[in-house]
């Protein structure tokens, strides 16, 4: 008789678990075409759950017998390719996150629901023969149904839903089309294939441009660039020089952007630069645009995918270039579950697929620094704005014993008056939405707070009430004080709201547009607010930090900074840091085309250093500073944190969750710096107490080491389903 082993498939299955369950493989499954990487549907529980196949052996750690049987091998080929198993892998070992989950993270919503790998059905709209040999000039009169038909004729194959909504033209346009009879929609697979539009020629570039693109294009391995250059200085045609040479091999390109830069600008200029489809990946596609989109990329059909931080997920068929743009912005971190930095993933990809990778910034992390520091990134220069765009002059204005209008100087309003009198735009920035931060009562002290956190209610005039900025929770406006019953209620403080109500006082005759969360939260008013910008329709700017990124105002010629000083008196070791990115990177709104910039500060610290050496000597000093201190206090990048999260409805049980991970500690051989239990900065939020556990070692392996020993023991610990816990490797927040 043969010797039966059994067949045992090692399944990833979603859970919070960090472990694989073991399943026996479905009856009459063809062994031979099992691969690592293939779905698998399990009963799980009580229910059925799609897993992937990590491995088959023929050895379990249970009784064989009491394993139970999977149901079905959903697919003929992996899903997940073995490039991206093996970054899951690491991931998951490294951010100590379970494996079942974060492959689900690399999975479009419906491979994660078991649909079938197929590129699915799409609408596409053709021209017919009829518009084929229709006089051009007779549709003068109608400018913008002439260039979409000419744009239909460049793409034979059809235009998708997709690409219609990417150039933002209105469905009804497509409808007259149609109704004309010089359009005609069909349904068909959604395969990508290159347009017919003949690309613009690349940009002429400036020395040190020419440089950084002849050395990354001649890297051949694994590299690792920093292309450092102010606003403005051509960072994009880099991008697109390198990557023209990266798919003149035939090669694939991801282009990591962060969340408020995939902007349609940006894809446009991918768009009309190469003849090759681009994909863009962000929240506003469909479950079946995701699914396309991924199985394009996995097709080799689509040569550049441009997308925010999950994108590093994207199954390449033959990758050849990763760029990271404005590699500093904090959304590459993701803040709640799988805590992964897309950055350092995407170093991890490059690493694995021997390929360059360029990380961009105006105004790099003091991780990326002094890696380049270290010598272990290369640091590619852009000293120069290119072509005929100006570098902002800064003006620190100092506040103190000042009378200011609603926050604002009378220095300020008289610069403004200038600049808007000669029809320029004006951009003030105020990171602090709302009408004021403060409700409270002149009589006994009072203070409107949120009930369920730690944290005061923030006034909004329109409509009226008090909201919280941490969950979200909102109050009518009492009428009288909540203690003491006297109606002597103040509003102190400045928010956007109460700033644009200032200005519009100030300046009757000119338009005013605020750029806030309040004010963007209608799908499409953010488009509709920046293009009102850009044609001039509003001249003066209002916004928080979502204007500080990514967008170019070419007629903006003054920047205000409301308030400069939050960031020297925080206690989070990085708000200096943020404070410099973000001031520069404001100023970079300004002056950039021909119209030169002044960026003015208002600040009650005119003569703090820090702020001297990054506005005039460069954000370098004020990097290479920083980093000192760093060093100095052994903080990253000089060390390496892992901070543990919990949170209860009753303050002890997370105290004591926490506590018990510590005790843990003391068992281990090796020792190393573990701050806490403490509560959080923000010690309450959304009705749950929050404490944090902080762990700093000077090598990142020992921590890793400490890590992978107490995971397994932090599973044990009886009080654990008590609380809401978590780990986060290499935090960016501590919160
Ligand atoms: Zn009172
Ligand atoms: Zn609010
Ligand atoms: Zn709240």
């Amino acid at each position: 008789m043969k010797n039966h082993k059994p067949t045992i498939l090692r399944i990833a299955v979603p859970t919070p678990l960090r472990r694989s369950f073991d399943y026996l493989a479905p009856t009459g499954c063809d062994l031979t075409r099992l691969q690592p990487g293939m779905r698998v549907r399990i009963p799980f529980h009580n229910r059925q759950m799609v897993g992937i196949l990590l491995e088959v052996c023929d050895q379990s750690e249970f009784a064989v017998h009491k394993l139970k049987q999977a149901v079905e091998i959903i697919d003929d080929y992996p899903v997940v390719s073995a490039d991206v198993m093996q970054l899951c892998l690491w991931a998951a070992e490294y951010y100590h996150h379970p494996l079942g989950d974060v492959l689900e993270t690399a999975l479009p919503t419906l491979l994660r629901q078991g649909k079938p790998l197929a590129l699915s059905q799409e609408t596409y709209w053709t021209v017919t023969p009829e518009a084929l040999a229709l006089d051009f000039t007779s549709l003068n009169r109608s400018p913008r149904q002439q260039e979409l038909l000419s744009w239909l004729i460049q793409h034979p194959e059809g235009v998708s839903k997709r690409q219609i909504k990417e150039r933002d033209i209105p469905s009804t346009m497509m409808n007259t089309l149609c109704k004309k009879g010089w359009a005609t929609k069909i349904s068909k697979d959604d395969i990508l294939i290159p347009s017919l539009e003949i690309p613009e020629p690349a940009l002429t570039l400036n020395a040190a441009q020419q440089h950084a693109v002849t050395v990354i294009n001649a890297a051949e391995n694994f590299h690792v660039f920093l292309l450092d250059g102010v606003t403005g200085s051509g960072k994009t045609e880099v991008y697109l020089q390198a990557i023209s040479a990266v798919l003149a091999k035939g090669k694939q390109v991801l282009v990591l952007v962060p969340e408020i830069g995939l902007t349609p600008q940006t894809l446009e200029r991918f768009r009309k630069r190469f003849s090759v489809p681009v994909v863009a990946l962000h929240s506003g596609l469909t479950d079946k645009e995701r699914l396309n989109a991924f199985l394009n990329t996995q097709y080799d059909h689509a040569k550049i995918i441009i997308g925010t931080r999950s994108a590093i997920f994207s199954p390449f068929k033959n990758l050849g270039l990763i760029i990271v743009d404005e590699e500093h912005d904090l959304s590459f971190k993701q803040h709640d579950g799988f805590r992964y930095h897309a950055r350092d993933l995407a170093i991890m990809r490059a690493q694995s697929n021997n390929i360059s990778i360029v990380l961009g910034s105006a105004t790099p992390s003091l991780e990326t620094l002094c890696r380049t520091q270290q010598g272990r990134y290369q640091h590619l220069r852009l000293p120069e704005r290119a072509g005929d765009a100006n570098i902002p002059v800064f003006s620190v204005l100092d506040i103190r014993k000042q009378h200011l209008e609603e926050g604002i100087s009378q220095s300020l309003l008289s610069a403004m008056k200038t600049h808007l009198d000669k029809g320029d735009q004006v951009m003030l920035f105020l990171n602090r939405r709302g009408f004021a931060p403060v409700f409270m009562c002149h009589s006994c002290g009072w203070m409107a707070k949120c009930q369920r956190c730690d944290s005061r209610l923030t006034y909004h005039s329109e409509p009226s009430r008090l909201h919280c900025h941490h969950c979200d929770s909102r109050r009518s406006i009492p009428k009288k004080c909540d203690a003491c019953g006297e109606n002597d209620l103040q509003i102190i403080g400045l928010g956007t709201e109460r700033l644009e109500q200032a200005l519009q006082k100030h300046f009757p005759n000119f338009s005013i547009a605020r750029i806030d969360r309040d004010s963007t939260q209608r799908k499409g008013s953010m488009e509709n607010l920046l293009e009102k910008i850009q044609s001039g329709e509003h001249q003066i700017l209002i916004g928080t930090q979502m204007l500080a990124k990514g967008h170019h105002f070419p007629n903006v010629t003054l920047v205000g900074i409301i308030d400069t000083d939050g960031g020297f008196f925080s206690s989070d070791f990085r708000a200096l840091e943020r404070m410099g990115q973000l001031i520069l990177q404001v100023a970079g709104r300004a002056g950039r085309v021909s119209k030169p910039g002044t960026v003015v500060l208002q600040t009650h610290h005119p003569d703090h250093p820090l702020l001297h050496q990054l506005l005039r000597e460069s954000y370098h000093f004020f990097a290479t500073t920083l980093l000192q201190e760093r060093a100095q206090a052994l903080l990253p990048p000089y060390a390496f944190l892992a901070l543990f999260r919990a949170e209860a409805h009753d303050a002890e049980q997370a105290h004591q969750f926490l506590q018990h991970i510590k005790k843990i500690t003391d068992t281990f051989a090796e020792k190393m710096s573990i701050w806490g239990p403490v509560a959080a900065p923000m010690a309450k939020r959304s009705g749950r107490y929050r404490m944090q556990l902080l762990f700093q070692a000077d090598q990142r392996p020992l921590l890793q080491r400490y890590l992978k020993k107490l995971l397994p023991e932090i599973e044990k610990i009886p009080s654990k389903h008590q609380v809401r816990w978590s780990l986060d490797v290499d935090p960016l927040e501590m919160f």
